[in-house]
C-alpha cells in the first residue's frame, strides 16, 4: 500500500509518454517527473489515486549515464522542456522507442523503421512564442497548473524574438494596462505571441486583450519599432471570451504588415497571425524534403496536401509533380496559401478552403482523384470520413506526416486493414528537449 507523503526507493523502469519516470511498488504505479529509466531514487510520494500515484525526486542514489545538467534553471517548474535533463542522444533514442512501441500497440512492427533525424544545434528553435500574462507577470505555465513562472529567458525561442514580449509587456505595464483575470474576466492583457522569420528574420508581436482599447499604444508601438528595426509587423488580436484558446478571431493591424514573410529553401512564405507555421524551420526543410524523397514521386502525379496549412508542403511538392490540390480549413491560411504560390510563380497548385473529410469526399465524387497523397493533420489525427474516401480512391501511395504517434498509429491501422502496407516509418526530431515526437510513414497499396 502507497500513501502519500511516503518515502521509498524507487527502481525506474521505463520512461512515459511525456518523458515521466516510471516505477512500481507492489504492482502500483509511480510517476516520477525528472526520473530516467535505470536510474534507483529516493522519493517522496505527492499524491495517490487508486491504480497509480506521483512522486518526486529526494535523492539520485544511481544516476543514469544519460542524464545530463537542464540549462534552464527553470526546468522543474516549467512545463515545457519536459526531456532536459536528458543528454540530446538519449532524448532521440527515447523519441525512436516510443514511436516503436506506439506503432507495435497497433500490430505495426515489419515496416522499415529508420533512425530519427535529430538538431544539429537542439536550441534557440522555436519560431513561435505565446506566453501568458497574469498579475503584472508575463512567462510560462508551471506544470499542469495556470500560475506564470517568469522567465528571463527561454533556450528553445528565438533570442530576440524573447527579447520583444518581454519588452512590449513591459511597456504595456509601464502604460497603465492590467493583465486578464480569468476568475473575474477583468483586466486586459491576456497572452504576448510573437512570430520570427528565423530566415529573414523579420519579427511579429501579437498583443492578445480582453478589451478593445490599449492605453498608451502609440507610444508603445513608436517605442517598439525604434528598439527592435526588424518588427515588421505589430497585430492586436482580440479574445473577450472566457476560454482556454489562445487567440480570438478578430486581428487589428496596429503597425506594418499583416503578415510577416519566411523563408524555406527556395521558396518564401507569408504567414498570418492565425495561420498555423512549423515551429522549427531548421527540421521543417528536414522533415518537408524527406517526406517528399519518400513518396518517390513520379512526373505526371497528381498530388492531394490534406491539412496544408500556407500551403508550405504543397509548394514544395509543386515542381516534380503534375499538379497538387492543398485542403486546409482555416481561411486565412488557405488565403496565404494562394498568395504564396503566386509570389513564388507555382502556377500548377489549387487550394480549397473546408474539412479535409467534406473538401475530399466532393472532390472524389466529382471525379478527380490523387495518385499520392500527403496528410498532416493536427493532434486529433484523420476523420474517419477522409480515410474512407481516401481507400476508395486508390492512390498508390499514401505520405503520413504526424505530430501523435498515438492517432497515426490508430490511422494506419486502419488504412493497413483497407488495402494498404505500411513501407517505412521516419521520426524527425521537431522539438528537441520537449517529449514531442514528429513521424512521417510511406505507405502503398498492396
Ligand atoms: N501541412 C502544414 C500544416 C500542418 S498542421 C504545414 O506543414 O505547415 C495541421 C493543419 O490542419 C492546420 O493548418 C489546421 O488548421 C488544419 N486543419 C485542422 N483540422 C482540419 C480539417 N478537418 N480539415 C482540413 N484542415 C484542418
Amino acid at each position: 500500500m502507497v500513501n502519500k507523503n511516503d518515502k521509498l526507493i524507487l527502481d525506474i523502469i521505463d520512461n512515459g509518454i511525456t518523458g515521466e519516470g516510471i516505477a512500481k511498488v507492489d504492482g502500483y504505479t509511480l510517476f516520477v517527473d525528472g526520473a530516467i529509466k535505470g536510474e534507483k531514487i529516493e522519493a517522496l510520494v505527492l499524491k495517490t489515486n487508486k491504480t497509480y500515484g506521483y512522486a518526486k525526486i529526494i535523492n539520485i542514489i544511481n544516476q543514469s549515464d544519460l542524464r545530463e545538467e537542464p540549462v534552464c534553471p527553470n526546468f522543474k517548474k516549467c512545463g515545457g522542456c519536459n526531456l532536459q535533463h536528458m543528454s540530446y542522444e538519449a532524448q532521440l533514442r527515447f523519441k525512436e522507442e516510443k514511436v516503436k512501441k506506439t506503432l507495435a500497440k497497433f500490430t505495426i512492427n515489419n515496416a522499415k523503421f529508420e533512425t530519427i533525424i535529430g538538431m544539429g544545434i537542439p536550441y534557440n528553435y522555436r519560431n513561435k512564442a505565446q506566453y501568458p500574462c497574469q498579475n503584472g507577470k508575463i512567462g510560462f505555465y508551471s506544470e499542469r497548473t495556470h500560475s506564470i513562472i517568469e522567465n528571463d529567458i527561454c533556450y528553445i525561442q528565438d533570442e530576440d524574438a524573447d527579447r520583444l514580449a518581454k519588452r512590449a509587456f513591459e511597456l504595456l505595464m509601464s502604460n497603465g494596462n492590467t493583465c486578464y483575470d480569468e476568475t473575474s474576466n477583468s483586466g486586459n492583457i491576456r497572452h504576448i505571441m510573437t512570430r520570427v522569420g528565423k530566415n529573414s528574420g523579420e519579427l511579429m508581436l501579437v498583443t492578445v486583450t480582453y478589451q478593445k482599447e490599449i492605453n498608451g499604444i502609440k507610444d508603445i508601438v513608436e517605442t517598439l519599432k525604434r528598439e527592435f528595426p526588424n518588427l515588421k509587423s505589430i497585430i492586436q488580436n482580440i479574445n473577450n471570451k472566457p476560454t482556454n484558446i489562445i487567440l480570438g478571431k478578430e486581428c487589428i493591424t496596429l503597425f506594418g504588415n499583416d503578415f510577416i514573410v519566411d523563408r524555406l529553401g527556395d521558396l518564401d512564405f507569408k504567414i498570418s497571425p492565425l495561420s498555423f507555421y512549423q515551429v522549427n524551420p531548421v527540421q521543417t526543410e528536414v522533415l518537408y524534403n524527406t517526406a517528399i524523397d519518400m513518396a518517390e514521386i513520379d512526373k505526371n502525379d497528381v498530388i492531394f496536401d490534406l491539412y496544408c496549412g500556407i500551403g508550405t508542403i504543397s509548394l514544395f511538392l509543386a515542381e516534380s509533380c503534375k499538379k497538387v490540390i492543398g485542403v486546409e480549413i482555416v481561411p486565412d491560411a488557405i488565403e496565404d496559401a494562394k498568395e504564396n504560390a503566386k509570389i513564388n510563380n507555382i502556377d500548377n497548385v489549387d487550394f480549397y478552403c473546408g474539412a479535409a473529410e467534406e473538401v475530399v469526399p466532393k472532390l472524389y465524387e466529382a471525379g478527380t482523384t490523387a495518385d499520392i497523397v500527403f496528410v498532416d493533420p493536427p493532434r486529433k489525427g484523420c476523420d474517419q470520413v477522409l480515410l474512407d474516401t481516401i481507400i476508395k480512391m486508390e492512390p498508390k501511395k499514401v505520405v503520413y506526416v504526424s505530430c501523435n504517434v498515438a492517432t497515426l498509429g490508430r490511422d494506419l491501422k486502419y488504412l493497413i486493414d483497407n488495402g494498404f502496407e505500411v513501407k517505412a516509418v521516419q521520426p524527425v526530431d521537431q522539438f528537441p528537449q520537449t517529449a514531442h515526437c514528429e513521424c512521417i510513414c510511406a505507405l502503398k497499396r498492396r
